[in-house]
């Protein structure tokens, strides 16, 4: 590049005055944009007069930098942005449990230090991460968030459907994921019974039965069904129904059912971490300092197109719509209403 610009006679940038440039005037500019805004979102937070949710995510391989860093990212969920992040050196990190376990401890503590309330942590299912917290915030409100819950369910359902004479479990899929999402958003308190409660209805409604199902949660919900029906209902005692049940009642269900997240779904951060891509091109390796403020920047940008068209409702009357990605191989996901970026300050 430089014996091009050389042959033309053109002065160019060297790449120690590029890089000095970056330490000098660049990376400062950015560290004070990334203070002021958390200072911001930690004021506006004190005047909502309610303690902090956040929902947690590490990425042990961030597309394209899986060599060198994993990102432990933390979103605040009253106001659906990027409040902490955590760079983590793959040298440091033992393995991916290590990477997300230590992420979220860097990130409290660092939470902490302004002086908030955690109210509640939404997290994926690692045993380490909710034993943590079980031992270490005792007055935090632990939950899981729906994608990883549905993602272990999925699994799940449609290894039952490639089983003979279980094919009808297949059409079933979509609403049973459906099912759960809802389970959580429609209680918006998180109470983890009446969570099971809706979830086990679903043993009555898979067989056409819509009420009855328990002084909890005595009947369905939904409208007058369509007829006629898109798909069979389940018979009492066949084989695929027996089947089903047995994983709509197992043990797993019985504990991450209760413990659904009726907040914001870290889903979100999914967007974020390819977002990081845009902002650290894949192609491209850089050293700590440099990843560490692109990363920064990837949260700017996030923060500035999310704000409260994308944070959950208080009242926790908004409705999740789930979608069913050919990308992600039909898995779940939750759809955000989204606005047109823009690169404002
Ligand atoms: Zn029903």
């Amino acid at each position: 590049m430089n014996r091009f610009f050389k042959y033309l006679q053109v002065p160019f940038v060297s790449k120690t005055a590029y890089e000095e440039h970056q330490n000098k005037f660049l990376f400062p500019v950015i560290d004070k944009k990334w203070q002021e805004e958390q200072e911001a979102m930690m004021e506006e937070l004190k005047t909502l007069g309610e303690g902090l949710h956040i929902g947690g995510d590490g990425r042990a391989d961030s597309p394209g930098h899986s060599a060198k860093y994993g990102t432990y990212t933390t979103m605040e969920l009253h106001l659906g942005k990027v409040i902490n992040l955590q760079l983590v050196q793959s040298n440091e990190a033992k393995n991916s449990n290590w990477m997300e376990l230590e992420g979220l401890k860097r990130s409290i503590d660092c939470l902490k230090s302004y002086g908030v309330e955690l109210d509640a942590i939404v997290t994926d299912r690692h045993r380490s991460v909710a034993k943590w917290i079980r031992e270490n915030l005792q007055e935090t409100k632990h939950y899981f968030d729906i994608w990883h819950v549905a993602k272990g369910l999925g699994k799940k359902l449609d290894k039952l459907g490639q089983t003979q004479d279980c094919a009808l479990v297949k059409e079933w899929k979509k609403s049973i994921i459906n099912h759960l999402y809802w389970c959580a958003a429609s209680t918006p308190d998180g109470n983890p019974e009446m969570m099971f409660a809706k979830w086990l209805s679903l043993c009555n409604h898979i067989l056409g039965v819509h009420d009855g199902h328990s002084d909890l949660f005595p009947k369905c919900e939904h409208g007058p069904l369509a007829a006629p029906r898109e798909k069979k209902w389940f018979k009492p005692g066949e084989k695929v129904t027996v089947e089903l049940e047995k994983i709509l009642t197992d043990t797993w269900r019985k504990k991450d059912v209760r413990q659904l997240s009726p907040l914001g779904q870290t889903s979100s951060l999914e967007g974020f971490h390819s977002t990081i891509l845009h902002f650290a091109p894949k192609h491209t390796s850089f050293q700590y300092k440099g990843m560490h403020y692109r990363v920064i920047l990837a949260a700017l940008h996030v923060n500035e197109n999310s704000g409260r068209e994308r944070a959950y409702e208080r009242s926790g009357e908004k409705q999740l719509t789930v979608y069913f990605s050919k990308a992600k191989k039909g898995e779940p996901s939750v759809r955000w209403e989204t606005v047109a970026s823009t690169y404002g300050e």
